[in-house]
């Protein structure tokens, strides 16, 4: 299993308040290099399906009504450590506990929209990489 690679959403918060380019330079600045990225619109099905682990949890109705109501970014990204240096990068699930320079703190509204995805473990980043890529569009 490879450890330098994660797998990032910019969410459709960040999308709508034109935050895209303001957050790549920031991936960017912190050493991480694009492997994959394309702008896309996930359907239901789509946020059911990566969503899965939360299907029990209370918020899972309202998060896929979020992830689907408009584009997103979605990339993958390379770095020594990756999973948790992105998730350094990118704060706390909630930005009121996010830490004070993070991507979250910066442009996140909520602890629902929270503008940013980072895969939480090596494994889940290959997984969640597979479902937005397919080997042709990695570089
Ligand atoms: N979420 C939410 N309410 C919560 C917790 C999470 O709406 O109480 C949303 C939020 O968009 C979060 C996503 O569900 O990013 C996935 O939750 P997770 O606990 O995996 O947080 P993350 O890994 O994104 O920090
Ligand atoms: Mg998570």
């Amino acid at each position: 299993m490879r450890t330098d690679r994660t797998f990032t959403m910019l969410k459709p918060d960040a999308v709508e308040k034109g935050h895209i380019g303001a957050i790549l330079e920031k991936i960017n600045a912190s050493g991480f290099r694009i492997v994959a990225m394309k702008l896309t619109h996930m359907t239901t099905n789509d946020a059911k399906a990566f969503y899965a682990v939360h299907s029990e949890r209370p918020f899972y109705g309202e998060l896929v009504e979020y992830m689907t109501r408009g584009p997103i970014v979605a990339a993958i990204l390379e770095k020594e450590n990756a999973v948790e240096d992105f998730r350094t990068l990118i704060g706390a699930t909630n930005p009121a506990d996010a830490a004070e320079g993070t991507i979250r703190k910066m442009y996140a509204a909520s602890i629902g929209e929270n503008a940013v995805h980072g895969s939480d473990s090596d494994e889940n980043a290959a997984i969640e990489s597979a479902f937005h890529f397919s080997g042709r569009e990695m570089f």
